[in-house]
């Protein structure tokens, strides 16, 4: 039987990929482990939300080019009809009606592999030893966002417990070891509110966490230093084992016709706006970005989600409705408008693109440091605004966008930003800091670097070996 190596990761997309290249990541440096993946099966409609035909089609490329990976699915749960958490949470639904499922299949796995450990990802609401049961493998959690973020989480419980009350409107600074000062406005909109349904469950996921075998994170020594050492320093986190940056390989997507158009632009004049697998606007926010864009006279590639916010709107409009009069046609030398979706870590890699107006998601962060292209931060969810508080003041590679109370921010300040990015002083130093960390990042992935070798310590520990202080070294 084979030492299999049971990845269960989260159903969003950006989770799933990045899930995948750490199973791959396993693969290349110990390559006699096997490799499983569980695959959630949302139920209908909320397949149409999640984009489940998009994951589809990468879980296709990925069992046809990396045939060692093999995709366990897990038989769909109905789940209540009134989903009970927000479309980006909707995953600690569908992965806490799935756990008899999920604890079934192992069962069934256990039976013709010789499992070695079970790494789950961090937001998969489940109780490890109910899914494990009487199989005694070890799980760790995959922490697919930074270490930052990560400390914050863990100690989330115990400044619960110290506060008493809602986090909303209190303003709180917070100032912890190895971070700069968070506030407490900083967090996710369901973490400042414990009427929300949201906010158990992460009360609950921290402290699962905190009483696991070890976190896997998805970052490197050069981007989170101190973050990282503090962690380490503190006796109650269970071990760390930062392996990052795991960023998506490229799998084929159509790129609908942007490299083509990259390739007739001078190298480093484009920004590229692009929101992740969720992030919408309303109409007005889509204007105002667009009348922003024009003023600022840069070059852009704009990936734009038709469908409005709120999610449950129905409509859908054709990119000449949403955008405004004449706006296309007087801007074609300049820019190109991609709806829905484009291959961004590919986009990022072209010498053409010069930055990058993100949505803080930590995977669209990583692949900007890994291309070293420096960023404008414009959170919209999750834990998107502590990412900002770090790229922009704690790694410095991104210039901070202001948005209202409402969080709509207005095309003036779009338009200063992105003109201080691609022309300021301050914009050339971010991106010769982004540079460097590029090398870093590269640096920490390669034979004897600090990723590197966190994941020989992680594939020891699979093997039930001890890991002595030979083999840190
Ligand atoms: N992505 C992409 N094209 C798009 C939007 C997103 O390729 O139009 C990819 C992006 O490169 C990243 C992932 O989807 O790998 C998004 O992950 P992230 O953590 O940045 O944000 P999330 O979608 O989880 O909020």
């Amino acid at each position: 039987m084979k030492d299999t190596i049971v990845l269960y990761p989260n159903i969003g997309r950006g989770h799933l990929i990045s899930m995948v290249e750490l199973g791959k990541l396993i693969q290349t440096h110990h390559p006699s482990f096997s490799i499983t993946i569980l695959i959630l099966t949302p139920p209908t409609p909320i397949n149409t939300i999640l984009s489940c035909d998009s994951t589809t089609q990468y879980i296709n490329t990925i069992s046809s080019t990396t045939p060692s990976i093999t995709f366990h699915h897990i038989p769909p749960t109905p789940l209540p009809s009134t989903p009970s958490f927000p479309p980006h949470l909707l995953s600690f639904e569908i992965s806490l009606y799935s756990t008899q499922n999920v604890a079934v299949s192992l069962q069934s796995l256990a039976k013709s592999s010789n499992l070695k450990a079970l790494i789950m990802d961090f937001l998969n609401f489940s109780d490890p030893q109910t899914i494990t049961r009487n199989l005694n493998i070890p799980t760790y959690f995959y922490y697919t966002s930074g270490a930052s973020t990560l400390s914050i989480l863990l100690k989330f419980p115990t400044l619960y417990k110290a506060v008493g009350k809602s986090f909303q409107d209190l303003h709180l600074d917070l100032h912890y070891p190895g971070l700069p000062v968070f506030n407490t406005d900083d967090f996710p909109n369901e973490a400042n509110d414990p009427e929300n349904n949201s906010f158990p469950v992460l009360l609950k996921i921290a402290e699962t966490m905190n009483a696991g075998v070890g976190i896997i994170v998805n970052t490197f020594e050069a981007i989170e230093e101190r973050a990282i050492k503090a962690l380490n320093e503190e006796e109650t986190t269970p071990p760390l084992y930062c392996i990052g940056p795991v960023i998506a390989a490229p799998y084929g997507e159509e790129d609908k016709g942007c490299l083509t158009w990259l390739d007739s632009q001078p190298s480093q004049s484009v920004v590229l706006l692009c929101f992740g697998s969720l992030g919408r606007f309303s109409k007005a926010q889509v204007k105002e970005i667009a009348i922003g864009l024009e003023k600022s006279e840069q070059r852009f590639l704009w990936v734009l989600r038709t469908e409005l916010d709120p999610v449950d709107s129905e409509e859908k409009p054709g990119l000449d409705e949403l955008l405004p009069e004449g706006f296309l046609e007087r801007t074609k030398e300049k820019g190109l408008v991609v709806s829905e979706w484009a291959p961004q870590a590919k986009i990022l890699s072209h010498d053409s693109v010069g930055g990058f107006v993100t949505h803080c998601g930590w995977n669209s962060v990583l692949e900007a440091i890994c291309e070293g292209v420096p960023m404008v931060a414009w959170p919209l969810y999750a834990e998107q605004r502590m990412n900002r508080v770090i790229m922009v003041r704690e790694m410095k590679v991104a210039l901070e966008l202001k948005e209202g109370k409402d969080g709509f921010v207005s095309g003036t300040e779009l338009e200063e930003r992105v003109r201080e990015l691609m022309e300021s002083g301050t914009g050339k130093e971010i991106r010769q800091r982004i540079f460097k960390m590029k090398i870093c990042a590269a640096e920490a992935m390669a034979e004897g670097g600090s990723s590197c070798l966190a994941i020989d310590k992680l594939a020891l520990l699979f093997c039930g070996n001890k890991v002595t202080q030979e083999s840190e070294a």
